[in-house]
C-alpha cells in the first residue's frame, strides 16, 4: 500500500534526492567510495558543501553581508549557543510554545529574558501581534513556524533590535525577506535533509558582537572562519540537503514552493472546516502551512481514535497529533505531494459518511 508520510520530523524529502542518497551510499560521485566513507576535506564534498551554500544564498535571497554554516547538535544546540555568544545583558523572546519556552530556558542561563509577548494564554494556538519591543535589548527571539502547536508568522516582523529567528520547520517554505534578521537557524530534518544538521544564517556585523570568552566549538565565529570545517561536518546529510535543494531549485525555487505549500494547506483546511466530524485548533490567521492541526468536533471525541486506526490502514504515516495539543497534525513539508494531502482528505470524508 502507499503510504502518505505526514511525519512532523524526521520527515519526508523529495524522491529524487533518496535515489541520489542511496546510490552515493554506493559510488559517490563515480569514485568507487561512499559518501558515507569519504574523508570531509576532499573535493569532490568541499564541491557539496559549496553547493549547498550557494544554493541556499540563491533560493533564500540571502544578501552578501550573510554567512551561511552547517554544525551538528539539532536546533536544540543553537538554543544555548545563541545566547551564549550574543546575550549580555538581557534579552527578549516571543512565547510561542515548547520549542521557545525550550530556547528561554537555556537562554536564562546566560543573562536576563525578557518574554515581551506570549499566546500561552490559550494553549499557544495564536501568534502574538502588536507587541512592543524594547529597545535595550541584545537581541529579539522568535520561532517562526510551531512545529507542535501548527502556528506560523506570516510576515517577517520589523525589530529595533537584532532579530533571531528558529525556522527549522519552515525554510524554504516560503519567500522570507533574510535583511530582516541577524540569526536564522534551524535543525534541517524537518524541511531538507535527514537528522544530524543544523543550518545558520548570520548576518556579518554579528560577528564582533560576541559577549563572553567561549568554548572554540561555541563561539559562531569558529564556523564562519572555518567554513563549516572546523571539525568534521555531518557530510551525510549535508549531501542529502543539497540534493534537496537542487530539487527545489528545479521546480521553481521559493516562489513555487511557496505556491504548492499554499495550495496543499488550503485542501486541508478547507475539508478540515467543512467536515462535520472535525475543527481546526488555530486561529485563522495564524495557520501553519507546514503543521496542520485538527480535533474531532465538539460531541465527537470519542471517534478519536476510531479515526486513527481508519486512517493509518489507508496508508497515513505519522498524523497523530502531539500529545500537547491532542487530536492530530497533518504535516505537510516541501516534499509532500498534493496527492498526499487529498488521500487524508479522501479518508476524512470517507470516515465522515460511516459516522453520519
Ligand atoms: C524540531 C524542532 C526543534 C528541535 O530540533 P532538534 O534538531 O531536534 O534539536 C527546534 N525548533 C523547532 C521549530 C522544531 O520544529
Amino acid at each position: 500500500m502507499k503510504k502518505h508520510n505526514f511525519s512532523a520530523g524526521p520527515s519526508i524529502l523529495p524522491e529524487v534526492a533518496y535515489q541520489n542518497a542511496a546510490k552515493a551510499i554506493l559510488d559517490f560521485n563515480g569514485t568507487g567510495l561512499s559518501i558515507l566513507s569519504i574523508s570531509h576535506r576532499t573535493k569532490d564534498f568541499e564541491d557539496v558543501l559549496a553547493s549547498a551554500q550557494s544554493l541556499m544564498r540563491e533560493l533564500l535571497n540571502i544578501p552578501e553581508n550573510y554567512h551561511i554554516y552547517f554544525v551538528g547538535g539539532g536546533a536544540s544546540t543553537q538554543f544555548f549557543q545563541l545566547p551564549a555568544n550574543f546575550l549580555g545583558r538581557k534579552a527578549g523572546y516571543v512565547n510561542t510554545g515548547v520549542w521557545t519556552k525550550k530556547a528561554i530556558k537555556e537562554a536564562k542561563l546566560y543573562g536576563e529574558v525578557e518574554v515581551v509577548a506570549s499566546s500561552e494564554d490559550r494553549n499557544f494556538c495564536y501568534i502574538p501581534k502588536g507587541f512592543d519591543i524594547p529597545q535595550d535589548l541584545d537581541y529579539l527571539y522568535i520561532c517562526t513556524n510551531n512545529t507542535i502547536y501548527g502556528t506560523e508568522y506570516k510576515t517577517d516582523i520589523d525589530s529595533p533590535v537584532p532579530l533571531i529567528a528558529d525556522m527549522s520547520s519552515d525554510i524554504l517554505s516560503r519567500p522570507v525577506d533574510v535583511s530582516k534578521y541577524a540569526v536564522i537557524y534551524g535543525g534541517a530534518q524537518k524541511n531538507l535533509a535527514p537528522a544530524g544538521v543544523s543550518f545558520v544564517i548570520i548576518r556579518d556585523d554579528m560577528l564582533s558582537k560576541v559577549v563572553r570568552p567561549l568554548p572554540t566549538m561555541v563561539n559562531v565565529n569558529t564556523h564562519v572562519e572555518n567554513n563549516s570545517m572546523f571539525n568534521t561536518p555531518p557530510v551525510f546529510p549535508i549531501f542529502v540537503m543539497n540534493e534537496t535543494l537542487k530539487w527545489i531549485k528545479s521546480i521553481g525555487g521559493v516562489e513555487a514552493m511557496y505556491k504548492r505549500n499554499v495550495e496543499k494547506a488550503q485542501v486541508l483546511y478547507d475539508e478540515i472546516e467543512r467536515n462535520t466530524l472535525f475543527r481546526p485548533t488555530v486561529d485563522k490567521a495564524d495557520r501553519s502551512l507546514m503543521n496542520i492541526c485538527f480535533v474531532m468536533a465538539e460531541g465527537k471525541e470519542e471517534l478519536a481514535a476510531d479515526f486513527l486506526k481508519f486512517a493509518t490502514e489507508r496508508g497515513m504515516v505519522g498524523i497523530k497529533g502531539h500529545r500537547l495539543v491532542g487530536g492530530f497534525r497533518a504535516s505537510c513539508y516541501n516534499a509532500l505531494p498534493k496527492e498526499s494531502v487529498e488521500a487524508l482528505v479522501a479518508c476524512m470524508q470517507e470516515f465522515e459518511q460511516l459516522h453520519k
